[in-house]
Protein backbone atom coordinates (compact mmCIF):
# COMPACT_ATOMS: atom_id res chain seq x y z
CA UNK A 1 0.00 0.00 0.00
CA UNK A 2 1.15 3.69 -0.64
CA UNK A 3 1.56 6.62 1.26
CA UNK A 4 -1.39 7.65 0.34
CA UNK A 5 -3.93 5.38 0.78
CA UNK A 6 -1.99 4.03 4.00
CA UNK A 7 -2.99 7.92 5.32
CA UNK A 8 -6.27 7.20 3.89
CA UNK A 9 -6.92 4.74 6.35
CA UNK A 10 -4.90 5.96 9.40
CA UNK A 11 -7.78 9.05 8.60
CA UNK A 12 -10.47 6.67 8.47
CA UNK A 13 -9.76 5.12 11.64
CA UNK A 14 -9.05 8.24 13.65
CA UNK A 15 -5.14 7.20 14.00
CA UNK A 16 -4.49 10.67 12.45
CA UNK A 17 -6.22 13.50 11.25
CA UNK A 18 -7.07 16.47 8.37
CA UNK A 19 -5.62 19.23 11.00
CA UNK A 20 -2.28 17.56 10.48
CA UNK A 21 -2.96 16.37 6.81
CA UNK A 22 -5.17 18.86 4.97
CA UNK A 23 -7.30 17.82 1.99
CA UNK A 24 -5.07 20.24 -0.33
CA UNK A 25 -1.63 19.34 1.24
CA UNK A 26 0.83 16.61 0.80
CA UNK A 27 1.40 13.60 0.43
CA UNK A 28 1.03 13.79 -3.22
CA UNK A 29 2.08 11.42 -5.88
CA UNK A 30 0.32 8.75 -7.84
CA UNK A 31 -0.78 5.29 -6.38
CA UNK A 32 -3.22 2.52 -8.07
CA UNK A 33 -6.17 2.62 -6.36
CA UNK A 34 -7.53 -0.34 -8.98
CA UNK A 35 -6.93 -2.87 -11.59
CA UNK A 36 -6.01 -0.32 -14.41
CA UNK A 37 -6.88 2.74 -12.31
CA UNK A 38 -4.52 5.22 -10.79
CA UNK A 39 -5.03 8.18 -7.68
CA UNK A 40 -2.87 11.62 -8.05
CA UNK A 41 -2.96 13.18 -4.93
CA UNK A 42 -2.05 16.74 -5.63
CA UNK A 43 -3.44 20.23 -4.34
CA UNK A 44 -6.83 18.88 -6.26
CA UNK A 45 -6.76 15.30 -7.16
CA UNK A 46 -6.60 13.62 -10.90
CA UNK A 47 -7.92 9.98 -11.76
CA UNK A 48 -6.64 8.13 -14.51
CA UNK A 49 -8.32 4.96 -16.02
CA UNK A 50 -6.78 2.46 -18.87
CA UNK A 51 -8.84 1.78 -21.16
CA UNK A 52 -7.32 -0.09 -24.85
CA UNK A 53 -8.12 3.32 -26.82
CA UNK A 54 -5.78 5.11 -24.25
CA UNK A 55 -6.56 6.97 -20.88
CA UNK A 56 -9.16 8.65 -19.22
CA UNK A 57 -8.41 11.14 -16.64
CA UNK A 58 -10.77 13.29 -14.54
CA UNK A 59 -8.85 16.35 -14.01
CA UNK A 60 -5.84 16.48 -15.25
CA UNK A 61 -4.32 19.24 -13.62
CA UNK A 62 -4.57 22.83 -12.12
CA UNK A 63 -3.14 25.83 -13.24
CA UNK A 64 0.19 25.67 -11.01
CA UNK A 65 1.20 22.07 -10.62
CA UNK A 66 -0.32 20.35 -14.16
CA UNK A 67 3.44 19.84 -15.23
CA UNK A 68 4.49 17.90 -11.93
CA UNK A 69 0.91 16.08 -12.33
CA UNK A 70 1.63 15.03 -15.78
CA UNK A 71 5.48 13.71 -14.85
CA UNK A 72 3.79 12.11 -12.07
CA UNK A 73 1.32 10.32 -13.98
CA UNK A 74 3.80 9.69 -17.05
CA UNK A 75 5.96 7.76 -14.36
CA UNK A 76 2.94 5.01 -13.31
CA UNK A 77 1.55 4.62 -17.30
CA UNK A 78 2.80 5.80 -20.48
CA UNK A 79 -0.42 5.10 -22.52
CA UNK A 80 -1.57 8.10 -24.90
CA UNK A 81 -4.65 10.18 -23.50
CA UNK A 82 -7.84 9.94 -24.96
CA UNK A 83 -10.33 11.41 -23.21
CA UNK A 84 -10.16 14.40 -20.06
CA UNK A 85 -13.04 15.13 -18.26
CA UNK A 86 -13.03 18.54 -16.26
CA UNK A 87 -15.30 17.49 -13.34
CA UNK A 88 -15.83 21.44 -12.89
CA UNK A 89 -14.52 24.81 -14.18
CA UNK A 90 -12.03 25.83 -11.02
CA UNK A 91 -8.84 26.52 -12.08
CA UNK A 92 -6.91 24.00 -9.64
CA UNK A 93 -9.02 20.96 -12.13
CA UNK A 94 -9.19 22.58 -15.51
CA UNK A 95 -5.37 22.22 -16.90
CA UNK A 96 -3.14 20.01 -18.15
CA UNK A 97 -4.10 19.26 -21.26
CA UNK A 98 -1.64 21.21 -23.33
CA UNK A 99 0.91 18.96 -22.14
CA UNK A 100 -0.85 15.47 -23.48
CA UNK A 101 -2.19 17.24 -26.65
CA UNK A 102 1.86 18.41 -26.80
CA UNK A 103 3.03 14.88 -26.89
CA UNK A 104 0.51 13.32 -28.87
CA UNK A 105 1.67 15.45 -31.79
CA UNK A 106 5.18 14.49 -31.01
CA UNK A 107 4.12 10.81 -31.01
CA UNK A 108 1.73 11.06 -34.17
CA UNK A 109 -1.18 10.17 -32.04
CA UNK A 110 -4.50 11.26 -32.40
CA UNK A 111 -5.65 14.99 -30.07
CA UNK A 112 -7.26 14.16 -26.75
CA UNK A 113 -10.69 15.41 -26.71
CA UNK A 114 -12.02 17.46 -23.42
CA UNK A 115 -15.61 16.96 -22.08
CA UNK A 116 -17.37 18.89 -19.38
CA UNK A 117 -20.75 20.46 -18.45
CA UNK A 118 -21.77 22.91 -20.72
CA UNK A 119 -21.84 25.68 -17.88
CA UNK A 120 -18.58 25.64 -17.65
CA UNK A 121 -18.57 27.60 -20.94
CA UNK A 122 -19.82 30.28 -18.92
CA UNK A 123 -17.84 30.36 -16.12
CA UNK A 124 -14.91 30.27 -18.02
CA UNK A 125 -16.32 34.19 -20.14
CA UNK A 126 -16.83 35.53 -15.98
CA UNK A 127 -13.38 34.42 -15.16
CA UNK A 128 -12.29 36.03 -18.60
CA UNK A 129 -14.36 39.25 -17.46
CA UNK A 130 -13.21 39.06 -13.58
CA UNK A 131 -9.72 37.90 -13.71
CA UNK A 132 -8.59 40.78 -11.07
CA UNK A 133 -10.92 40.32 -9.05
CA UNK A 134 -10.80 36.41 -9.42
CA UNK A 135 -6.63 36.91 -8.44
CA UNK A 136 -7.20 39.14 -5.20
CA UNK A 137 -9.82 37.13 -3.70
CA UNK A 138 -7.82 33.80 -4.68
CA UNK A 139 -4.63 35.76 -3.09
CA UNK A 140 -6.55 36.15 0.14
CA UNK A 141 -8.05 33.00 0.16
CA UNK A 142 -4.84 30.60 -0.39
CA UNK A 143 -2.26 32.95 0.99
CA UNK A 144 -3.52 35.24 3.09
CA UNK A 145 -2.14 38.32 0.39
CA UNK A 146 1.47 36.94 0.50
CA UNK A 147 1.96 37.03 -3.43
CA UNK A 148 0.67 39.59 -5.83
CA UNK A 149 -2.36 38.01 -7.41
CA UNK A 150 -2.19 35.97 -10.37
CA UNK A 151 -4.78 34.33 -12.91
CA UNK A 152 -4.85 32.71 -15.67
CA UNK A 153 -6.39 34.23 -18.96
CA UNK A 154 -6.16 31.09 -21.48
CA UNK A 155 -8.59 28.03 -20.91
CA UNK A 156 -8.39 24.94 -22.46
CA UNK A 157 -12.50 25.16 -23.97
CA UNK A 158 -14.41 21.23 -24.16
CA UNK A 159 -14.78 19.68 -27.55
CA UNK A 160 -17.98 17.96 -25.42
CA UNK A 161 -20.21 19.64 -23.39
CA UNK A 162 -23.75 17.69 -22.37
CA UNK A 163 -26.48 19.28 -20.15
CA UNK A 164 -28.01 16.41 -17.72
CA UNK A 165 -26.10 13.41 -17.99
CA UNK A 166 -23.96 11.38 -20.35
CA UNK A 167 -22.96 7.69 -21.02
CA UNK A 168 -19.92 7.28 -22.79
CA UNK A 169 -17.85 4.11 -23.99
CA UNK A 170 -14.21 4.46 -24.44
CA UNK A 171 -11.87 1.09 -25.15
CA UNK A 172 -14.19 -0.75 -23.88
CA UNK A 173 -14.62 1.43 -20.80
CA UNK A 174 -18.10 2.32 -19.48
CA UNK A 175 -18.24 5.70 -18.04
CA UNK A 176 -21.32 7.57 -16.76
CA UNK A 177 -21.12 11.33 -16.26
CA UNK A 178 -23.87 13.34 -14.02
CA UNK A 179 -24.42 17.25 -13.56
CA UNK A 180 -25.10 18.26 -10.28
CA UNK A 181 -25.70 22.15 -9.26
CA UNK A 182 -23.36 22.43 -5.67
CA UNK A 183 -20.29 23.59 -5.38
CA UNK A 184 -20.66 25.02 -8.82
CA UNK A 185 -23.60 25.11 -11.68
CA UNK A 186 -21.19 23.63 -13.99
CA UNK A 187 -20.27 20.33 -11.65
CA UNK A 188 -19.72 16.93 -13.51
CA UNK A 189 -19.67 13.79 -11.15
CA UNK A 190 -18.43 10.13 -12.98
CA UNK A 191 -19.11 6.61 -12.37
CA UNK A 192 -17.26 3.92 -13.64
CA UNK A 193 -19.83 1.14 -13.24
CA UNK A 194 -17.25 -1.66 -13.64
CA UNK A 195 -15.10 -1.40 -11.09
CA UNK A 196 -17.56 0.79 -9.30
CA UNK A 197 -14.89 3.57 -9.21
CA UNK A 198 -16.96 7.52 -8.27
CA UNK A 199 -15.25 10.27 -9.09
CA UNK A 200 -16.77 12.86 -7.08
CA UNK A 201 -14.78 16.02 -8.24
CA UNK A 202 -15.61 18.61 -5.52
CA UNK A 203 -19.01 17.53 -4.52
CA UNK A 204 -16.72 15.65 -1.89
CA UNK A 205 -13.44 17.10 -0.30
CA UNK A 206 -12.24 15.10 2.52
CA UNK A 207 -13.70 18.46 4.72
CA UNK A 208 -16.83 20.34 5.08
CA UNK A 209 -18.11 20.80 1.80
CA UNK A 210 -17.38 24.24 0.12
CA UNK A 211 -20.79 25.45 0.07
CA UNK A 212 -20.38 28.36 1.67
CA UNK A 213 -16.93 30.16 0.56
CA UNK A 214 -17.37 33.73 1.65
CA UNK A 215 -15.69 35.41 -1.01
CA UNK A 216 -17.47 33.73 -4.10
CA UNK A 217 -20.33 32.87 -6.15
CA UNK A 218 -23.37 31.07 -4.87
CA UNK A 219 -23.37 27.42 -4.09
CA UNK A 220 -26.26 24.76 -3.86
CA UNK A 221 -26.46 23.04 -0.70
CA UNK A 222 -29.87 21.66 -1.31
CA UNK A 223 -28.97 20.01 -4.43
CA UNK A 224 -25.86 18.94 -3.50
CA UNK A 225 -27.08 16.73 -0.80
CA UNK A 226 -29.51 15.25 -3.31
CA UNK A 227 -25.99 14.38 -6.01
CA UNK A 228 -24.21 12.66 -2.89
CA UNK A 229 -27.47 10.92 -2.02
CA UNK A 230 -27.53 9.87 -5.75
CA UNK A 231 -23.69 8.51 -5.92
CA UNK A 232 -24.74 6.67 -2.60
CA UNK A 233 -27.72 4.53 -4.11
CA UNK A 234 -25.07 3.51 -6.58
CA UNK A 235 -23.13 1.58 -3.87
CA UNK A 236 -20.06 2.63 -5.59
CA UNK A 237 -16.76 0.55 -3.78
CA UNK A 238 -14.14 3.79 -4.25
CA UNK A 239 -14.52 7.26 -3.57
CA UNK A 240 -11.76 9.28 -5.58
CA UNK A 241 -12.65 13.26 -4.00
CA UNK A 242 -11.64 16.08 -5.65
CA UNK A 243 -9.46 16.88 -2.90
CA UNK A 244 -8.60 15.27 -0.17
CA UNK A 245 -7.86 11.01 0.28
CA UNK A 246 -9.64 8.39 -1.11
CA UNK A 247 -12.34 6.50 0.71
CA UNK A 248 -12.16 2.21 0.31
CA UNK A 249 -14.92 -0.19 0.65
CA UNK A 250 -18.71 -0.06 -0.26
CA UNK A 251 -19.96 0.80 3.80
CA UNK A 252 -17.19 3.52 4.68
CA UNK A 253 -17.90 5.30 0.80
CA UNK A 254 -21.90 5.16 2.10
CA UNK A 255 -21.44 6.63 5.06
CA UNK A 256 -19.29 9.27 3.97
CA UNK A 257 -21.78 10.13 1.03
CA UNK A 258 -24.64 9.74 2.80
CA UNK A 259 -23.11 12.20 6.29
CA UNK A 260 -22.48 14.79 4.14
CA UNK A 261 -25.17 15.37 2.34
CA UNK A 262 -26.68 14.87 6.39
CA UNK A 263 -24.73 17.51 6.89
CA UNK A 264 -26.07 19.79 3.93
CA UNK A 265 -29.57 19.17 4.52
CA UNK A 266 -29.36 19.99 8.20
CA UNK A 267 -27.71 23.04 7.89
CA UNK A 268 -30.30 24.01 5.12
CA UNK A 269 -33.60 22.87 7.02
CA UNK A 270 -32.55 24.62 10.43
CA UNK A 271 -31.70 28.21 8.08
CA UNK A 272 -35.09 27.51 6.25
CA UNK A 273 -36.87 26.71 9.05
CA UNK A 274 -35.98 30.02 10.88
CA UNK A 275 -36.19 32.08 7.90
CA UNK A 276 -39.51 31.06 7.79
CA UNK A 277 -40.37 32.08 11.10
CA UNK A 278 -38.71 35.78 9.91
CA UNK A 279 -35.95 35.39 11.97
CA UNK A 280 -33.34 37.86 11.01
CA UNK A 281 -29.29 36.84 9.20
CA UNK A 282 -28.06 37.99 12.96
CA UNK A 283 -30.70 35.39 14.52
CA UNK A 284 -30.01 32.46 12.03
CA UNK A 285 -26.21 32.61 12.07
CA UNK A 286 -26.07 32.48 16.02
CA UNK A 287 -28.42 29.77 16.59
CA UNK A 288 -28.13 27.14 13.58
CA UNK A 289 -25.78 23.76 15.07
CA UNK A 290 -24.37 21.21 13.28
CA UNK A 291 -24.66 17.17 14.34
CA UNK A 292 -22.88 16.16 16.93
CA UNK A 293 -22.58 13.09 15.35
CA UNK A 294 -21.09 14.34 12.30
CA UNK A 295 -19.04 17.24 13.66
CA UNK A 296 -16.83 14.11 14.64
CA UNK A 297 -16.52 12.73 11.34
CA UNK A 298 -12.80 12.56 9.82
CA UNK A 299 -14.18 13.61 6.56
CA UNK A 300 -16.23 16.87 8.42
CA UNK A 301 -13.82 18.44 9.87
CA UNK A 302 -14.06 22.75 8.43
CA UNK A 303 -10.28 22.84 7.47
CA UNK A 304 -11.56 24.09 4.37
CA UNK A 305 -14.71 25.84 4.49
CA UNK A 306 -16.82 26.35 7.90
CA UNK A 307 -20.91 25.46 8.54
CA UNK A 308 -21.50 29.27 9.69
CA UNK A 309 -20.25 30.43 6.09
CA UNK A 310 -22.54 28.05 4.49
CA UNK A 311 -25.15 29.04 6.47
CA UNK A 312 -24.94 32.56 5.04
CA UNK A 313 -24.98 30.81 1.61
CA UNK A 314 -28.18 29.18 2.14
CA UNK A 315 -29.98 32.43 3.26
CA UNK A 316 -28.05 33.92 0.00
CA UNK A 317 -30.04 31.33 -2.03
CA UNK A 318 -33.27 31.97 -0.90
CA UNK A 319 -33.51 35.36 0.46
CA UNK A 320 -32.32 38.89 -0.58
CA UNK A 321 -29.12 40.71 0.64
CA UNK A 322 -30.96 43.05 3.68
CA UNK A 323 -29.33 40.98 6.50
CA UNK A 324 -32.46 42.08 9.34
CA UNK A 325 -30.38 44.75 10.85
CA UNK A 326 -32.10 47.78 9.89
CA UNK A 327 -29.43 50.23 9.77
CA UNK A 328 -27.78 48.22 7.26
CA UNK A 329 -30.57 49.04 5.01
CA UNK A 330 -28.60 52.26 4.06
CA UNK A 331 -25.87 52.33 6.25
CA UNK A 332 -23.51 55.08 6.80
CA UNK A 333 -19.73 54.80 5.79
CA UNK A 334 -17.85 52.74 7.81
CA UNK A 335 -15.35 55.11 8.72
CA UNK A 336 -17.76 57.45 9.74
CA UNK A 337 -19.49 54.81 12.48
CA UNK A 338 -15.52 54.03 13.42
CA UNK A 339 -15.13 57.91 13.98
CA UNK A 340 -18.35 58.29 15.77
CA UNK A 341 -17.72 55.33 17.73
CA UNK A 342 -14.14 56.07 18.74
CA UNK A 343 -15.89 59.69 19.57
CA UNK A 344 -17.97 58.30 22.29
CA UNK A 345 -15.40 55.57 23.71
CA UNK A 346 -12.82 58.86 23.95
CA UNK A 347 -10.70 57.88 21.07
CA UNK A 348 -9.20 55.13 19.04
CA UNK A 349 -6.62 54.06 21.45
CA UNK A 350 -9.46 53.47 23.97
CA UNK A 351 -11.55 51.17 21.28
CA UNK A 352 -8.02 49.49 20.83
CA UNK A 353 -7.11 48.95 24.27
CA UNK A 354 -10.41 47.27 24.73
CA UNK A 355 -9.59 45.45 21.55
CA UNK A 356 -7.11 44.17 23.66
CA UNK A 357 -8.75 43.60 26.75
CA UNK A 358 -11.27 41.37 24.60
CA UNK A 359 -8.31 39.57 22.74
CA UNK A 360 -6.55 38.54 26.46
CA UNK A 361 -10.54 37.26 27.53
CA UNK A 362 -10.41 35.13 24.34
CA UNK A 363 -13.49 37.35 22.77
CA UNK A 364 -11.99 37.09 19.55
CA UNK A 365 -15.21 37.81 17.35
CA UNK A 366 -16.14 40.91 19.72
CA UNK A 367 -12.41 42.11 19.55
CA UNK A 368 -12.13 42.48 15.92
CA UNK A 369 -15.16 44.65 15.65
CA UNK A 370 -13.26 47.00 18.15
CA UNK A 371 -10.18 46.74 16.15
CA UNK A 372 -11.58 47.58 12.82
CA UNK A 373 -13.44 50.61 14.34
CA UNK A 374 -10.35 51.96 15.70
CA UNK A 375 -8.01 51.33 12.99
CA UNK A 376 -10.75 52.91 10.10
CA UNK A 377 -11.04 56.07 12.94
CA UNK A 378 -7.03 56.59 13.07
CA UNK A 379 -5.62 54.76 10.21
CA UNK A 380 -2.35 56.54 10.77
CA UNK A 381 -2.11 55.92 14.64
CA UNK A 382 0.77 53.40 14.44
CA UNK A 383 -0.16 51.93 17.86
CA UNK A 384 -3.53 51.90 17.34
CA UNK A 385 -2.20 50.27 13.81
CA UNK A 386 -0.10 47.23 15.47
CA UNK A 387 -2.65 46.42 17.94
CA UNK A 388 -5.17 45.69 15.07
CA UNK A 389 -2.63 43.93 12.96
CA UNK A 390 -1.98 41.88 16.49
CA UNK A 391 -6.13 40.90 17.38
CA UNK A 392 -5.85 39.96 13.50
CA UNK A 393 -2.58 37.70 13.89
CA UNK A 394 -4.06 35.95 17.10
CA UNK A 395 -7.46 35.43 15.21
CA UNK A 396 -5.76 33.86 11.87
CA UNK A 397 -3.82 31.62 14.33
CA UNK A 398 -7.23 30.78 16.34
CA UNK A 399 -9.01 29.79 13.65
CA UNK A 400 -8.94 26.29 11.49
CA UNK A 401 -10.43 26.93 8.18
CA UNK A 402 -7.98 28.03 5.03
CA UNK A 403 -10.87 30.79 4.31
CA UNK A 404 -11.08 32.05 7.94
CA UNK A 405 -7.18 32.14 8.32
CA UNK A 406 -6.49 33.43 4.53
CA UNK A 407 -9.06 36.91 5.03
CA UNK A 408 -7.89 37.42 8.63
CA UNK A 409 -4.14 36.78 7.60
CA UNK A 410 -4.61 39.35 4.85
CA UNK A 411 -5.96 41.67 6.75
CA UNK A 412 -3.32 41.50 9.28
CA UNK A 413 -0.92 42.20 6.92
CA UNK A 414 -2.76 45.13 5.63
CA UNK A 415 -2.00 46.33 9.69
CA UNK A 416 2.01 46.08 9.18
CA UNK A 417 1.76 42.88 11.24
CA UNK A 418 4.11 39.72 9.91
CA UNK A 419 3.53 35.75 11.12
CA UNK A 420 6.55 34.06 12.93
CA UNK A 421 5.07 31.18 11.26
CA UNK A 422 6.89 30.05 8.51
CA UNK A 423 4.12 28.26 7.54
CA UNK A 424 1.66 31.34 7.69
CA UNK A 425 4.95 33.25 6.30
CA UNK A 426 4.24 31.58 2.78
CA UNK A 427 0.57 31.37 3.21
CA UNK A 428 -0.10 27.65 3.23
CA UNK A 429 -2.65 27.72 5.73
CA UNK A 430 -2.45 24.88 7.64
CA UNK A 431 -3.92 25.04 10.82
CA UNK A 432 -2.41 22.08 12.55
CA UNK A 433 0.79 21.52 10.91
CA UNK A 434 1.27 25.98 12.16
CA UNK A 435 -0.23 25.09 15.48
CA UNK A 436 1.74 21.70 15.99
CA UNK A 437 5.14 23.75 15.12
CA UNK A 438 4.60 25.82 18.21
CA UNK A 439 3.71 22.58 20.36
CA UNK A 440 0.19 24.41 20.75
CA UNK A 441 -1.65 21.94 19.23
CA UNK A 442 -4.18 20.95 22.04
CA UNK A 443 -5.65 17.30 22.48
CA UNK A 444 -8.34 17.15 20.03
CA UNK A 445 -9.75 20.53 20.73
CA UNK A 446 -11.27 21.37 17.40
CA UNK A 447 -13.71 18.33 17.72
CA UNK A 448 -14.82 20.27 21.28
CA UNK A 449 -14.85 23.71 19.49
CA UNK A 450 -17.34 22.46 16.52
CA UNK A 451 -19.99 20.90 18.46
CA UNK A 452 -22.25 24.35 18.45
CA UNK A 453 -21.34 26.63 15.52
CA UNK A 454 -23.25 29.93 16.62
CA UNK A 455 -21.66 29.54 19.98
CA UNK A 456 -18.58 31.54 19.87
CA UNK A 457 -15.35 29.02 20.25
CA UNK A 458 -13.05 31.90 20.64
CA UNK A 459 -15.35 33.27 23.81
ZN1 LIG B 1 -11.15 22.05 -6.28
Amino acid sequence: MGKILELAEALWKGEDDVYSHHPFGPPYGTEPIAEGAWFNKGFANTIIRKTEDGLIIVDPGGFFDSRNKFDSIRKVVPDPLHTAIFTHGHTDHVFGVPQFVKEAASKGCSRPRVIAHEAILDRFRRYAETAGWNGVINGRQFQGNADQPTWPDQFSTPDITYTKSLNICVGGVDLHLRHARGETDDHTWVFFPDIRLLCTGDLFIYAVPNAGNPQKVQRYAGEWAMALREMASLEPEILAPGHGFPILGRDRVCQALEDTAALLESLQEQTLTLMNKGATLDEILHAVKIPEKLSRRPYLQPVYDEPEFIVRNIYRLYGGWYDGMPSHLKPAPEQAKAEEVARLAGGADKLAARAEELLAEGNLRLACHLADWAYLAAPEDTAVRRTAGRIYMARTESEQSTMAMGIYLSVAREMDAEPENELLQKGYLIRAQSAREKGALGEKKHVKNQETMGGDRNG
